[in-house]
């Protein structure tokens, strides 16, 4: 042991703690933390013991929301409109027992001790008035625990957003599977006429397709386009939804009831004739206004990657309004279609209010709709807990390989090296250190959590700080939760260790994502973090550069249409508005910034 490191730390050279080694009052770190910790617990607990300080307490709260939530209320100023105040739940005694842990928190971490323990109480649990308060916190313990674990976004919602939630939570409510709206509604679930008169509820129905990261992305797609067009999500529950996410709306379902009419979804693809692009072709239906015929009330929108010019102008403003009467929308797709809503002039002016940082769309409806079930939190915290909550910093790399031609083993090993190292991500490698150089700062501590297929990668990068020490006295440990070697999609306990690892890669401070990957895309959102990108190699060679730093944390639409509504005609959609980009990692993409 170097003892004289040891003394500094306050140890006596024998593996004893104490204060043996203090020169003098005031004079070491471990004395002024000891001061700073009971510092800091006076205020509170004198507060907590002592009755005459109880009618201080709401001021106190009131401070520590107002500046929780100094954001919002600038969002607030700009849309007069609507009072946030309405929707943020009122101070409660569990509020209190919340501000005095995170004032300790805080506390603790200003006095830069080694203390990173993860405090039990949430704070902000409802995300800043996102989260509905109307649930059983037991039955999803992940909906209200997820601030004890990840970072306070700086991202909040916007106060129309929050009511257009709550509305739509209503909504969904009034219109679940066997209300009366529903039943009434259920007998157009037919090719026929849409009626003349617009049902009181209207659906947009859902079916899970590809990995998981495909499937967040295309229902939260749906979810807004919900929002957008004052509709009901329902979703087919597939082989596991219901074991990987908990219900996202209060008092109702977003489960098709077994006895929905359509049980099985696999017919809806490219040739089936209610297929949107079909319906088109073969005038069916009609965007003319003197047409006159009404469109049939239940239609097929094929929005996969393979879809084609006619599906594309479901994306057209004539097609949507002609598309209000249809009672039954059913949605099929891989991808994140949101920045296309952003070019709909009709969608535009809601989606400002709504979302008046662009590059926070997947953020917020990502936090608000898919809460972990109990059984996958599980995973999460307990692995967050042994593995990463200990280190001062955590870095996230998530490691995609889609063709193994394209992108070998050394050539991917090589591009994660170089990117991290030439970033400042992973510390360099120290070429002076002599064996048994034991230097390492316990106050340097850094947690990688790696996720991929393979264990590979893992291997090589623990090996290389292994066999190596890092600079500056860095330790670092590395964890991978699974390597599961090849994707079993739909395999329940495959997709649960899938998504549980998409919420640990949320829960770092830095993330190295892959291009193309959804399953990185999700991870980054939720996190509300923009990663360094890890550029896609081709036919074996290594890109350069190895990485980029994103432009925005936003999911990228990877095959997004080619048509342009506005100039009626095939064109670039990354050229509409500023605020439609392309993507770092796909040139062809389209993705959200905050650009003006
Ligand atoms: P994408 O293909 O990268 O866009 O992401 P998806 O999530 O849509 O599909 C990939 C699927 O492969 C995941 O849902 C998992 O089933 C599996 N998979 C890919 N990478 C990992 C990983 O790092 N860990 C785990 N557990 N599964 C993975």
């Amino acid at each position: 042991m170097d003892v004289e490191a040891g003394k500094k730390r306050g140890y006596d050279g024998e593996g004893r703690g104490g204060f043996s080694y203090l020169g003098g009052p005031g004079e070491t770190r471990v004395f002024r933390t000891v001061w700073m910790m009971i510092a800091c617990m006076t205020l509170p607990t004198l507060v907590f013991v002592s009755g005459t300080y109880r009618p201080l307490l709401p001021l106190i709260v009131g401070a520590y929301q107002g500046r929780s939530q100094h954001q919002p209320q600038q969002q607030q100023r700009e849309e007069p409109a609507v009072d946030a105040g309405e929707f943020a739940p009122p101070p409660r005694w569990t509020d209190l027992k919340e501000l005095f842990i995170s004032y300790q928190f805080t506390c603790f971490e200003s006095a830069d001790a080694v203390f990173h323990a993860v405090s039990d109480v949430p704070r902000d649990k409802y995300l800043a008035g996102l989260l509905s308060a109307d649930f059983d916190e037991d039955t999803c313990q992940s909906r209200y625990q997820s601030t004890i674990y990840r970072k306070p976004s700086p991202h909040k919602p916007s106060a129309y957003l929050i009511q257009t939630l709550r509305k739509y939570e209503d909504r969904h409510r009034r219109c679940a599977p066997h209300t009366a709206p529903y039943n009434k509604t259920l007998p157009f679930l037919n090719p026929g006429p849409a009626p003349e008169k617009e049902t009181e509820c209207k659906y947009v129905l859902w079916t899970p397709a590809y990995g998981l990261g495909n499937r967040i992305l295309s229902l939260t797609s749906a979810f807004l386009y919900a929002l957008l067009t004052d509709r009901v999500v329902l979703i087919n529950r597939g082989s596991d939804m219901t074991s990987l996410f908990c219900e996202p709306f209060p008092d109702t379902t977003w489960l098709l009831p077994p006895d929905f009419p359509i049980s099985d979804f696999a017919p809806y693809r490219r040739p089936h004739p209610l297929r949107y692009g079909n319906l088109l072709r073969n005038k069916n239906i009609s965007t003319e206004s003197d047409d006159g015929r009404p469109p049939p009330s239940f239609v097929y929108f094929h929005l996969d990657h393979d879809y084609d010019t006619e599906d594309m102008h479901f994306f057209c403003e004539p097609d949507q309004a002609i598309l209000r009467k249809v009672p039954w929308l059913f949605l099929r797709s891989n991808m994140y279609i949101v920045p296309s809503f952003f070019l709909n002039q009709e969608f535009e002016p809601k989606l400002g209010r709504m979302f008046p940082e662009k590059e926070a769309v997947f953020h917020h409806l990502s936090r608000y709709l898919f809460h972990p079930t109990n059984e996958v939190w599980g995973m999460v915290t307990r692995y967050y807990k042994s593995y990463m909550a200990m280190a001062r910093e955590r870095l996230g790399i998530q490691i995609r390989v889609f063709n193994s031609k394209d992108a070998p083993f050394d050539v991917v090993s090589k591009q994660v090296i170089n990117c991290t190292l030439q970033e400042g991500l992973l510390p360099k490698l120290d070429a002076n250190a002599r064996a048994g150089d034991t230097a390492t700062d316990p106050t340097k501590t850094k947690s990688v959590l790696l996720t991929s297929l393979y264990s590979g990668y893992f291997d090589k990068i623990k090996d290389m700080y292994w066999e190596h020490p890092a600079v500056g006295g860095v330790v670092l440990s590395m964890h991978q939760p699974t390597h599961e070697e090849r994707q079993q999609t739909d395999k329940e306990s495959h997709d649960l260790k899938a998504w549980a690892e998409i919420n640990l890669l949320s829960l770092a401070d830095v993330l190295v994502t892959s291009a193309w990957s959804t399953f990185g895309y999700t991870g980054q959102g939720l996190g509300g973090i923009t990663p360094w990108i890890l550029l896609l190699p081709k036919k074996g060679e290594m890109p350069e550069p190895t990485c980029v730093r994103d432009i925005s944390m936003e999911p990228c639409f990877l095959t997004p249409p080619s048509y342009v509504c506005r100039e009626k005609r095939n064109g670039d959609n990354g050229k509409v508005v500023p605020f439609v980009t392309h993507c770092t990692d796909a040139g062809r993409g389209l993705k959200l910034v905050d650009r003006t």
